[in-house]
């Protein structure tokens, strides 16, 4: 078979399976081979472990990702794919694909349902994907938040979205997406993508990262939700000093809110921007002792 990368194959399947491409659905199917294969290598699955792939599309990484996997479970929500990821990836049988939604997916249940290796359960779960830009977000924290139990994500998506995941205090783009993501995982940028790539072309830039799952969190937190709810609280007003950005949470009123900052040693005046995780960590563990 032709390379499945190449515009020529995937215009060719396109026209057998008289398959419109949904630009709703964040179609953009990757032409590069090099990127194919880093993001295979990058994820490093081995016979011991599965793949669970979102939004396969017509089969470029599946496929590559067969050939090393045990097993490769890919979840696309477009129905009309499903015959084209059939005829494309006829020639492996440890290839699942599941047409359904990944957002309204229990994803843990899933792979429960589809982890065995022959007779052993799977040893490791990697995610790999290329991502569908309108969902980027919610899927990255739906792995996260939902314990989705794997070693790793690599996946493709927008450049501007990678480079504000792994953003540090004190940078612009350093936003509650970046301490959230960075209290589950090291974040590793793989490499940047050009739009060029993609057919049909996006307008933006891509990137690959990694998030590769930690063992043990960053920080000791007395209530991890709370945790959250002070990062949410101060960069939901970003422009405002946390003194501000914070009152109101959990009740608290200014009074309050301006004590819990001097017992977490933390300046009223500052901004969720300027704050490490470890400094929201003090924060969130002051509120829920007092
Ligand atoms: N993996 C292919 C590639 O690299 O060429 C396709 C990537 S394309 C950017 C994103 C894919 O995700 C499309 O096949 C799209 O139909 C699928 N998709 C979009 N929304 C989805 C959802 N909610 N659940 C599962 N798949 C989805």
């Amino acid at each position: 078979m032709d390379k499945l990368y190449a515009p020529t194959t995937i215009r060719r399947i396109k026209e057998k399976h008289n398959f419109r491409l949904s630009k709703s659905l964040g179609q953009n199917f990757l032409t590069d081979g090099n990127i194919v294969d880093k993001i295979i290598e990058s994820c490093d699955a081995g016979p011991e472990d599965l793949v669970l792939e979102i939004g396969p599309g017509m089969g470029v990484l599946t496929a590559e990702a067969a050939k090393r996997a045990g097993k490769v479970v890919c979840v696309e929500i477009d129905r009309n794919l499903i015959p084209i990821l059939k005829e494309t990836l006829s020639e492996f049988s440890n290839v699942e694909v599941v047409n359904r939604d990944i957002l309204k997916t229990d994803i843990a249940q899933l792979l429960c349902e589809h982890g065995k290796i022959g007779q052993a359960q799977a040893a490791g779960i990697k995610v790999i994907g290329n991502l569908p830009y309108y969902i980027t977000t919610p899927i990255i924290m739906k792995l996260l938040e939902e314990g989705v139990p794997c070693d790793s994500i690599t996946i493709m998506l927008q450049k501007e979205v990678a480079q504000r995941i792994e953003a540090a205090p004190g940078s612009k783009i350093y936003g509650a997406l970046s301490v959230a993501v960075q209290y589950y995982c090291q974040v590793v940028y793989v490499t940047t993508v050009p739009k060029e790539v993609f057919l049909p072309q996006p307008k933006v830039d891509s990137a690959v990262i990694q998030l590769r799952l930690r063992r043990q969190k960053p920080v000791e937190l007395l209530e991890e939700a709370l945790f959250f709810e002070v990062i949410k609280a101060g960069f939901g007003q970003r422009r405002k000093t946390l003194l501000n950005a914070l009152t109101g949470l959990r009740g608290k009123n200014k009074e309050e809110i301006a004590q819990i900052l001097e017992s977490a040693g933390i300046a009223s005046m500052r901004r969720a921007e300027t704050l490490s995780m470890e400094e929201f960590a003090a924060i969130a563990n002051t509120v829920a002792s007092k």
